[in-house]
């Protein structure tokens, strides 16, 4: 788009040479401070990206607009496994990524074999981001950029561990942890393809014994245990006899590795098939039951043991499975057992559960239909039983000691006391496997020992995140119960691992700081970089008595300059800095990112600095999808963000992601919406130019007619209405307010003023330019380009990204020319609709005005009706007080019966704007728009009052006027 293209590269160019977005400390004016997540420099971004970063430049333009000192800094995140694996993903000349690099991204082939090496990596994409953010016109002070394994930011990372581990928020122990068996590496969300959070649950293994030999069940439903009637195998899969901690266990094959890494003995003494099993009998450790062992295909070998107890009664996948057996006896046969074996296998009811039969697993699956056990249906089923029983079930008779206690509370009983009796025992399981490293290995779960943790689950610690998000304003607002479960649930978090790029724990330099605890407090070091690379201050000179001193304003700013040989006023420039921008204002970032980074950011602030410096707002978005469909390199929809910049231009991308969705919601990027963006800029473009062309100077209120005070009074709505809308950053309602509500009434006005300008012209000019000016103001935070563009070319004073948002002018609403200009367009619609239902092509059309008395009457029922439901006999008594009325009594009476519904029917909110606006003079504003009215439905035009005597009326039309709702008459 050649045309935006040279409007764009102008405006960055004189934005830069100006200075304009390099922000420092300003008394004179409040601050805000706003971020949003530094990017890995893996991959080039594409237009997903540029959703969240385009939302925090138009709330950093707003913001400036609205008379604040913004602060809007960038940063690049080099440190852990997203630039490490993606490096070693190309070193492995890994085929599909090669693919996405030159096919995709058009990266040259031969560029590949230097981006192997993560270091050369991170460069190169840091810049090729960073030319993206400049070209789409992102407002960002580029001053205070750095990256996270400069050496300052090392050890100002030092320094706010040494302060974690002080608090102690620091713990080092062993805990289950998500882990690549092939990195050796812990695994957390930024590490998984897809960006899953590894979620680790705890299942309790019940030992059912074969004399010796124990077939360890894994389940999250220990209570359930009185229930089971047969085991399940997986007949095809490989099974091994082991020798675990000194038992002999049978466990599947993939079980072994993973038993290993929770700190298991496990030796492997034999393999098998898993049918070899099927039919031999087992021992119920809770109810001393012999029960079969049974064939299933459901049972996964991957997941915990392999080997599954079967609840029928209360399991929908086990009655399937059992029910399937049941119908097609040849299923056992070719095991060689014989069909009778069934008849002693029956659901066994053991929980009580209101609304439902003995058998509730059978009533879910029955409700759904579901007959195979490979439906995926049976997940909703499992789940609806297991809520009902968890909130409303009470356990049988057939559970013993158990019987009459809660789901809930069985559950805890049941597995404490099958440990304690060496029945069970637990294990680690990840519950949302198969989890992928980004090295495309499957994670499992691993105890790891003598790891650094951030205790998260540290009570005190979550008093004060909940503290701090109490205080927050979160938008969207129904977002905060997230933010309080993942507080809630967090626990320990590994924080350190042995490679990788980044900072090394200060107190044990085996270990690098990993990504997701590096990244939590980093807003703060925005606020002083930009003088450390002025001054060029050496890390070593940053000492933890440096830092305590700008960010704490602890110790003596003159012995610590003296003991670092730094210059005492610098010191205190960085802590006066420090102190007027933070706290952070707002942080942006994807709602991916709650489970981790948002909530890490929260904790951690809360740890190092006093409550004043905790931050005060978070805002979270959506995805983007591309055309309708969610974007992925499989469906090749992806656009890189530059070549969609050099496609549509910067400011209809900015506009095409904000315009389709507000924050939660995915928006829809489509060539159509960007197409149809910058028509709609070039409209504008077009108008602005030749508006300059006519005079466009300031005329006197006295020579504005109905139609421009409509206008006028317009505005005035539409800028309140954006403004409401930005100060929630409902971007897409703003949107639609600026561009398309106001361009409705804008065509109207053109429409109206067109054909008539004569000595009129100088007003018209003016009240567009008047109109323009609002708009251009209002669309710049979304379409800054184009909006310099427009702002020159009306003569408007400096940068419009410098100037103040528009505040609606009380003075200009006129609610009598807006209910004025209503009626015009209500009769047009009015007229059309009959000429349309009669397929009458009209050469006169007569309007009448209601009269007088029904204006008086309507006027008293409507002031009745405010509040109260009118009732006819009290009205009609107070009207006819009046001698005028009371001459007319029975007329009125019929008019009441005519109106009433309508007046009670109607919204309280027009029922009071009518009421201040008393009557208007319908005939007047009719006459008024004569001219037009001819001109829109090509007709000669008479405007009468109802009981005008000079009327033509030869149908009696007149006397169905009713106020705002003039009689119409075609002929
Ligand atoms: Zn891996």
């Amino acid at each position: 788009m050649e045309f935006f293209r040279k409007i764009e590269e102008k405006w960055q160019k004189e934005w830069e040479k100006a200075k304009i977005f390099e922000t420092d400390p300003d008394l004179k004016k409040p601050k805000c401070f706003i971020t949003v997540a530094y990017p890995y420099p893996n991959s080039p971004q594409h237009i997903g990206h540029g959703r969240t970063y385009t939302l925090a430049d138009v709330h950093a333009r707003y913001m400036r607009m609205r008379g604040y000192n913004v602060l809007l800094p960038m940063a690049f995140h080099y440190t852990g496994t997203p630039v490490l694996a993606m490096a070693k993903r190309l070193a492995d000349n890994d085929k599909g990524l090669v693919a996405d690099f030159v096919n995709v991204y058009k990266i040259p082939r031969d560029k590949l074999k230097d981006l192997a090496d993560p270091m050369a990596m991170a460069c190169y994409f840091h810049q090729e981001i960073k030319s993206g953010m400049k070209e789409i016109g992102y407002s960002i002070d580029w001053r205070r950029e750095f990256t996270t394994i400069d050496p300052q930011y090392n050890r100002f990372i030092e320094w706010q561990f040494q302060k974690l581990r002080e608090g102690g928020y620091i713990s080092r122990g062993s805990h289950p942890v998500g882990w690549c068996p092939k990195d050796g590496n812990p695994v957390g969300q930024h590490d998984t393809v897809g960006d899953v959070e590894p979620e680790i649950g705890e299942f309790t293994v019940i030992k059912f014994r074969q004399g010796e030999l124990v077939f360890p069940t894994a389940t999250l439903r220990p209570e359930t245990v009185f229930g089971v009637t047969n085991i399940w195998l997986n007949p095809k899969s490989k099974y091994v006899r082991a020798d675990v901690d000194g038992e002999q266990w049978i466990i599947s094959q993939d079980s072994v590795e993973k038993l290993k890494h929770l700190n298991r003995k496990v030796k492997v003494l034999a393999t098998f098939e898993g049918k070899k099993l099927i039919g031999e009998y087992v021992e119920n450790p809770a109810t001393d039951m012999r029960i079969p062992i049974f064939p299933a295909d459901f049972v996964d070998p991957k997941n915990a043991t392999g080997v599954v107890m079967s609840v029928p009664a209360h399991a929908p996948y086990d009655y399937v499975a059992l029910e399937n057996i049941r119908k097609e006896p040849s299923r056992l046969k070719q095991y060689g057992l014989a069909t009778e074996i069934m008849d002693s296998v029956k659901p066994i009811g053991m929980i009580e559960v209101p609304g439902y039969s003995e058998i509730p697993a059978a009533d879910a699956v029955k409700k759904m239909n579901i007959q195979e056990q490979t439906d995926p249906k049976l997940e909703n089923a499992t789940k609806e039983v297991y809520r009902h029983e968890y909130h409303n079930g009470k356990l049988r008779h057939n559970t013993g000691k158990y019987y009459g206690s809660s789901v809930a509370e069985a559950k805890d009983r049941v597995k404490e006391d099958l440990i304690r009796e060496g029945k069970a025992t637990p294990m680690y399981e990840l519950l949302n496997r198969p989890v992928l490293c980004r090295c495309k290995t499957e994670c499992i779960v691993k105890i790891f020992e003598d790891q650094w943790f951030i205790n998260y689950g540290k009570p005190e610690w979550k008093a004060l995140a909940h503290k701090n998000l109490d205080n927050m304003e979160i938008l969207p607002e129904e977002l905060r119960q997230e933010f309080n479960n993942v507080i809630d649930w967090l626990h320990e978090k590994a924080c350190a691992r042995k490679s990788g790029m980044g900072t090394r724990l200060p107190w044990d330099k085996d270990w690098i700081i990993e990504s997701l605890s590096d990244s939590t407090i980093y807003m703060a070091y925005y606020t002083i970089v930009k003088h450390i690379k002025q001054h060029k201050i050496q890390p070593a000179k940053l000492t933890d008595e440096v830092f305590d001193y700008i960010f704490l304003g602890e110790g003596e700013v003159r012995q610590i300059a003296k003991k670092t040989d730094l210059d005492v006023k610098i010191l205190e420039k960085m802590h006066n800095e420090f102190m007027y921008f933070y706290p952070l204002d707002s942080r942006h970032s994807g709602r991916e990112l709650i489970p981790n980074h948002l909530t890490f950011m929260i904790f951690n602030h809360t740890a190092i600095f006093p409550q004043e410096q905790w931050p005060r707002q978070i805002v979270a978005n959506g995805h983007v999808m591309m055309e309708g469909s969610k974007m992925s390199k499989s469906f090749g929809n992806i656009i890189p963000l530059r070549e969609a910049l050099a496609k549509f231009g910067a400011d209809p991308v900015r506009l095409g992601v904000l315009s389709t969705a507000e924050l939660l919601q995915d928006a829809d990027f489509s060539h159509t919406i960007a197409k149809s963006m910058s028509d709609r800029l070039e409209r504008l473009y077009r108008f602005a130019f030749e508006l300059t062309k006519t005079s466009r100077k300031k005329v006197p209120k006295r020579l504005l007619t109905a139609m421009d005070r409509w206008m006028l009074s317009r505005l005035q709505e539409h800028v309140k209405e954006a403004t409401k809308a930005m100060d929630k950053l409902a971007v897409r309602k703003a949107i639609h307010t600026i561009l398309y509500e106001m361009d409705q009434d804008f065509q109207w006005y053109q429409k109206r003023a067109s054909g008539k300008e004569g000595n009129r012209k100088a007003t018209i000019a003016h009240v567009f330019s008047e109109v323009l000016d609002a708009q251009t103001r209002m669309l710049t935070p979304v379409a800054p380009h184009m909006c310099e563009e427009l702002w020159e070319m009306m003569g408007g004073k400096g940068f419009v990204a410098q100037t103040t948002w528009p505040s609606p002018d009380e003075s200009k609403v006129d609610i009598n020319a807006e209910e004025s200009e209503a009626l015009i367009k209500s009769v047009i619609e009015d007229t059309q609709n009959i000429m349309k239902a009669t397929g009458q092509k009209p050469r006169k059309i007569c309007y009448y005005a209601a009269s007088q008395w029904k204006w008086q009457t309507w006027s008293k029922a409507l002031e009745k009706s405010v509040s109260a439901k009118v009732a006819q006999k009290e009205l009609m008594k107070e009207l006819m007080a009046k001698p005028d009325l009371r001459a007319n009594a029975q007329k009125v009476s019929k008019f009441i019966g005519q109106i009433i519904d309508e007046l009670n029917t109607m919204p309280e909110e027009r029922k009071r704007r009518l009421l201040k606006i008393g009557s208007i003079d319908e005939a007047q504003v009719l006459k008024e728009a004569k001219d037009f009215l001819e001109r829109e439905l090509n007709a000669k035009i008479s405007i009468y009052e109802e009981e005008e005597t000079e009327r033509y009326d030869p149908k009696s039309r007149a006397q169905l006027a009713r106020p705002y709702r003039p009689a119409i008459f075609i002929e």
